[in-house]
């Protein structure tokens, strides 16, 4: 009997068993792969105190190796249910289960697929999510980077380091991004835009990727034009799937909590991205898993 199973190890997962563990509980961390969450999707995060700026995945992994040292116990696992019975939980995973007396939910979130003809039919051969991981692979191509949001120009930014062009498509005539990263890119001679533009479809030959078809929203024009790759990056979903019979999500899939990152479930917590908010960065997760870890605490301390 665990006294908390944190599920999920990204930044709010983490730094969850790290609160958790220090105060002396018995704290179990699941993750389905590797620790660090989006952390070790993103190029440069130049937002996080302490660091002027760090790669994503060394941020992870310094993270994660603090979350060890008070002996929170790491397993794999994709979690599939959690079954409430009231002072104590059990945590379902694909091949094992696990009991505990309080659970925080930190399962984040994954990117959004745009659901255009080509998209899957060329996922990993010249359409990507992430820059990080299949930028190099791209070196002096033109690449189209989908999307207006922090995500979306920033990574293009990231891009320009291999790509000789990247074109940002966006579906309106104004970025959704933070202004400090729209004059980064707007200065950056590699990047250019199309407003008021969506892609229809993503075309290629049996091998790869070879050209998009863009459609101008206000003129209705479709034109074709010749691509190397297709990064895509039009917003989030919430991983909460195994979470909706507890009936803790709203009609988005997102978790409710009170301000103390407990569910309507007592002993249920959820916090980071999963949640119902606005800001969703490593710095709001780190905070909600620190708060929910010394919470579990205290209720565990009433249980008692
Ligand atoms: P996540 O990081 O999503 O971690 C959730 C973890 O849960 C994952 O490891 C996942 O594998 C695991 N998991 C999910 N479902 C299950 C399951 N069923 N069973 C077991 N494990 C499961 N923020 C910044 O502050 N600065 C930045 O510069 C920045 N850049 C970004 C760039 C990109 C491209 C993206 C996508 C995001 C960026 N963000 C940035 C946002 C930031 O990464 C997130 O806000 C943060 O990672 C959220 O942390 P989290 O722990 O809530 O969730
Ligand atoms: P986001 O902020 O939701 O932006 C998604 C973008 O995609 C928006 O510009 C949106 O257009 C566009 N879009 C959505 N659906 C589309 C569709 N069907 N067709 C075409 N375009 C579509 O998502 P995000 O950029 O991934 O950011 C997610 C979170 O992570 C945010 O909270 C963000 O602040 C955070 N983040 C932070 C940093 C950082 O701090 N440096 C970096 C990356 C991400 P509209 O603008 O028209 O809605």
């Amino acid at each position: 009997m665990y006294d908390v199973i944190v599920i999920g190890a990204g930044p709010a997962g983490m730094t969850a068993a790290l609160y958790a563990s220090r105060s002396n509980l018995k704290v179990l961390l699941i993750e389905r792969g590797a620790p660090g969450g989006q952390m070790n999707n993103t190029a440069e995060v130049e937002n996080y105190p302490g660091f002027t700026s760090i790669m994503g995945p060394e941020l992870a992994y310094k993270m994660y190796e603090g979350v060890n040292q008070f002996g929170t116990v790491n397993a794999y696992g994709i979690v599939e249910e959690i079954i409430d019975h009231g002072t104590t939980k059990t945590v379902v995973c694909e091949d094992q289960s696990y009991e505990g007396k309080a659970v925080i939910i930190a399962t984040g979130c994954v990117h959004r697929k745009l659901g255009v003809p080509g998209e899957d039919e060329f996922a990993g051969r010249g359409v990507s999510y992430c820059a990080v991981c299949d930028g190099a692979f791209f070196k002096g191509k033109h690449l189209f980077v989908i999307g207006g949001g922090d995500s979306a120009v920033e990574e293009g930014i990231y891009l320009t380091q291999f790509a000789s062009k990247v074109t940002v498509v966006h579906r309106r005539d104004e970025l959704r991004a933070q202004k400090i990263i729209q004059e980064r890119a707007f200065a950056n001679p590699k990047m250019e835009f199309y407003w008021n533009t969506v892609l229809e479809e993503i075309t290629g030959d049996e091998i790869k990727v070879q050209g998009v078809q863009l459609k101008n929203v206000q003129t209705g024009e479709v034109t074709a034009e010749s691509a190397d790759g297709v990064f895509i990056y039009v917003g989030l979903d919430p991983l909460t799937e195994p979470f909706r019979k507890l009936g803790i999500t709203n009609a988005q899939g997102w978790i409710e909590t009170d301000q103390e990152m407990e569910t309507k479930i007592p002993g249920i917590y959820a916090i980071g991205d999963v949640r119902e908010k606005t800001l969703r960065q490593i710095t709001t997760a780190v905070g909600e898993g620190g708060i929910a870890g010394q919470q579990v605490y205290q209720y565990l301390q009433e249980l008692a």
